[in-house]
């Protein structure tokens, strides 16, 4: 691969969601002049996925509302624009994407803002009734879904699954969540707090089989009737949503020479090398910090890596910084709001530190090896920004408030 110029003066953004859009944002305020180049698979403008499992699903918001930035403020941007047609190749000698559409886009300095796409249970992409959520498209058809209150299984209890099953039980559908976590979002929260979100999904009427994995989507004449547990029992359903995760959008960087595992591997600085950068969800970085690679599906973290990674790209890769967040994410679901600085896997302890788990209110520590890795409220927002700068410092756990 040959060495990045020092100066691009034409550099593409493959992927036109929120890390994208925050480079070139980025890129323009700080200065940048040159041809500036976004390409997106999808025909939207730029809008927000957050909403889709919330305010959009539970028909609060309609669809122009998730618009990340007003078509103004887009031009203002002067960028070329390609929307409705993805990269489908990359070549790093000549610098060259190709398009779906068979143009070439030649670059200086290119970043990778593809996003991930959702896991989907195998055989299900044709089944009328099984849904996946992670485009406006994929929302929309699940809104229409349960309009008819379906009894709608939920495949998987994290952030989606859990939003999911709680929107649909307020519309009025009979709804089971299926999670093979002990409790629901058990990988982010935990036992402790796994728990608490339990009882409250009980309380609004939604069943939750925990512990137990969906081995396939039962049909009747090509719709969903229900699913197979992998312990054999079934369940019947009228409408399936498969929340089981997402997989990085890299395919079309196949020989390329970007090295792609997890995501787009980048050192601690988000470059990937031969003038590659990558951002959002589908970037694994170095964590200079922990030493270990990171790649984050957090909303917070697509806006701040992309503003990282235009300051660095006008930098350059010798002058380029490492990216160091204290990662944070919500979740809504009913009348709780869950946020979380830092990051709760692999943490083996987790403390109460104030409110407590009967009120619903409540701060808690979660440390790993005596240190705070992370930072846990539910319904206490301003008491938990006060542990921020615990989190960063991966401070001694402790016991008392941080007031
Ligand atoms: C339903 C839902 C709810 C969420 N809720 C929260 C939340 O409450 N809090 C939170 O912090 N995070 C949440 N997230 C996660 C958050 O939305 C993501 O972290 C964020 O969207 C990542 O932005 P991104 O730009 O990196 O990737 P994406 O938003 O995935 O965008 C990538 C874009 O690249 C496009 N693309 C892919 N391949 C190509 C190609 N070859 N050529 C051109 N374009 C391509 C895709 O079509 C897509 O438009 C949620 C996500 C979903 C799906």
């Amino acid at each position: 691969m040959s060495a990045a110029p020092a100066a691009p003066s034409r550099i593409a953004v493959v992927g036109a969601s929120a890390a994208g859009l925050s480079v070139v944002e980025g890129l323009r305020r700080e200065g940048y002049t040159g041809s500036l180049t976004l390409i997106g698979e999808e025909a939207h403008l730029p809008y927000d996925r957050p909403p889709l499992s919330k305010q959009l699903l539970s028909g609060t918001w309609d669809t122009d509302r998730l618009r990340l930035r007003g078509k103004d403020d887009i031009a203002a941007l002067g960028l070329e624009l390609r929307l409705g047609s993805p990269a489908v190749a990359l070549d790093t000698r000549t610098r060259e994407i190709t398009v779906a559409d068979g143009s070439l886009v030649g670059y200086d300095a290119l970043v990778v803002a593809t996003g991930t796409r959702a896991r989907r249970l195998p055989g299900t992409e044709s089944v009328r009734g099984v849904h996946v959520l992670r485009t406006l498209e994929d929302a929309v058809a699940l809104r229409e879904g349960l309009a008819t209150r379906p009894r709608l299984v939920v495949v998987g209890g994290g952030f989606v699954g859990a939003e999911a099953a709680a929107v649909a039980c307020g519309l009025g559908c009979e709804v089971t969540l299926v999670t093979d976590t002990a409790q629901p979002m058990g990988d982010a929260l935990g036992d402790e707090l796994g728990a608490l979100l339990r009882t409250v999904h009980h309380e609004h009427g939604v069943r939750i089989d925990s512990g137990v994995l969906v081995d396939e989507v039962l049909t009747d004449g090509g719709r969903a009737s229900g699913v197979r547990l992998a312990d054999g029992r079934t369940l019947a359903a009228d409408a399936v949503l498969v929340g089981i995760g997402a997989r990085p959008n890299t395919e079309w960087l196949t020989g390329s020479g970007v090295p792609v595992g997890n995501g787009v591997e980048c050192d601690a600085t988000l470059y990937a090398g031969s003038g590659v950068w990558a951002a959002g969800d589908v970037a694994c970085w170095l964590n200079a910090r922990t030493g270990e690679p990171w790649r984050i599906e957090h909303r917070t973290n697509a806006a701040e890596q992309g503003l990282a990674v235009a300051r660095n790209i006008l930098a350059g890769p010798e002058r380029a910084t490492p990216f160091d967040p204290v990662p944070y994410v919500w979740s809504d679901q009913y009348d709780l709001k869950i946020q979380i600085y830092g990051r709760t896997r692999g943490a083996d302890e987790v403390r109460v530190v104030e409110g407590s788990t009967a009120g619903r209110k409540l701060v808690a520590l979660y440390g790993r090896n005596g240190r705070t890795c992370a930072a846990v409220g539910i319904n206490m927002a301003r008491a938990l920004r006060g542990y921020r700068a615990q989190v960063a410092a991966a401070a001694p756990l402790l016991t008392g408030s941080a007031a």
